[in-house]
């Protein structure tokens, strides 16, 4: 069974093939800057060939048009009859959503419903699912909802402590994202430490340009760090994380500035490139290795708030089995696990920092012996979980 996971964001679509057969990616492509005089679309299969188009695309529908285009001329599969699926990823899906689900009119009418939650995700989901059925109306395709995870967490966790009317009228309440990272990487860890997922807990620690952390009880997520929007929580590349609300009034009457510059001031020139000078966090170690001071501040800040967390979330669960490092910083750095792990041990959690060192692509343990809580690298992978999300929903769909 051959499956394509769509990424469609609000200029560009990322795009996948899988053969579920073994898992194998057959493609990978991406159609950037949509929109503009300069977008561009390319390919390249597992066999290592590329092939690239550069032309005006003015909008998703053209995209998924290339896209097709695409598929089609690189010789992967001799006609899009051959896919038997498509896995769209959702960034948000609320509380209305509590599984991945077959795509129809209403489930549509319901992401839409929800744009003002996301009101540049859920917009360019919709027409990258209105288009691909449009070309190919046969076929099932699947909503896969970053949300959908940490739907589990309880009231107590989700709910701020504003006026109740907010949640009921606006549904203002932590949601959460990264929920298909955060599940990938805690049921690989659960499998290769050997233990019942449904008993499993731990604490994943997402650290990417994005990041969160989630807290989860006996394979359930009770507590995540991002909330209504993917700015709570960690300081991030350019986000700023969990600050004290008041800063923003503050900025608009002080500042002269509006909601929304605050608002693309935290999300976008905040985190480490605001104190370090770079949201990637491979220069601001060579910055801080360089004596940069600033450097050195994001780097001990963004551990600062990592370890808060973890701190605060063992509170929370009591015992954990094991803690879970993914995304680009939390699978390649190993000076921020370390760092991260360092003072730990007082929770038996006691990395091995020759195992931590070791550069390997695949799931391992990088905690000592004796340690009780298990630490883990666990390279996380949403599209292919997508792509098992629509396997899924599509075998529940054809057993009915
Ligand atoms: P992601 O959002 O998961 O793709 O992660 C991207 C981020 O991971 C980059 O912006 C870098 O900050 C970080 N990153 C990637 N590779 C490394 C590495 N080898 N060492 C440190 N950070 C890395």
């Amino acid at each position: 069974m051959k499956i394509l996971v769509i990424n469609s964001g609000s200029s560009s679509i990322k795009f996948k093939l899988y053969d579920m057969k073994n898992e194998s990616v057959m493609c990978k492509g991406l159609i950037e800057q949509i929109g503009s005089d300069n977008s561009f679309a390319k390919i390249s299969t597992a066999h290592g060939s590329i092939k690239e188009i550069s032309r005006p695309i003015a909008n998703h529908a053209q995209g998924i048009d290339i896209m097709n285009e695409l598929l089609f001329n690189s010789g992967v599969v001799n006609s899009l009859d051959e896919i038997d699926g498509v896995g769209h990823r959702v960034v948000q899906g609320a509380d209305v959503f509590s599984d991945a689900v077959l795509i129809d009119e209403s489930v549509m009418a319901k992401i839409e419903e929800l744009i003002p939650l996301a009101p540049l995700h859920n917009p360019a989901h919709l027409a990258g699912m209105r288009e691909t059925l449009k070309v190919r109306p046969d076929i099932p395709n699947v909503a896969v909802f970053d949300t959908v995870f940490h739907q589990t967490m309880p009231k107590s966790s989700y709910m701020y402590a504003l006026p109740i009317e907010f949640y009921e009228k606006y549904k203002i309440r932590k949601y959460g994202f990264h929920g298909t990272s955060h599940q990938f990487v805690s049921k690989a860890a659960a499998k290769i430490l050997n233990i019942d997922y449904d008993k499993f807990s731990c604490i994943t620690l997402h650290l990417g340009n994005g990041a969160s952390i989630a807290a989860i009880k006996n394979g359930k997520c009770i507590d995540t760090t991002m909330g209504l929007t993917p700015l709570e929580g960690l300081m991030m590349g350019t986000r700023c994380g969990s600050i004290d609300p008041a800063i923003m009034p503050f900025l608009m009457e002080n500042a002269n500035l509006s909601a929304k510059e605050v608002d693309n001031i935290m999300n976008k020139k905040s985190g480490l490139l605001a104190i370090g000078g770079s949201n990637d966090m491979r220069i601001i170690e060579q910055k801080m290795d360089a004596g940069d001071e600033n450097a050195k501040l994001a780097f001990d800040m963004f551990v600062l708030k990592v370890k808060k967390f973890i701190g605060a979330y063992i509170a929370i669960l009591g015992k954990i089995d094991s803690i879970i490092f993914t995304a680009g910083i939390g699978e390649n750095d190993a000076r921020i696990r370390e760092a991260v792990c360092e003072g730990l041990e007082i929770f038996d959690i006691k990395i091995d920092k020759i195992k931590n060192k070791e550069s390997k692509d695949e799931p391992r343990r990088i905690s000592q012996i004796d340690s009780k809580v298990r630490i883990a690298i666990v390279p996380t992978d949403e599209e292919l979980a997508i792509a098992q999300d629509a396997l899924r929903i599509i075998k529940n769909k054809g057993n009915k």
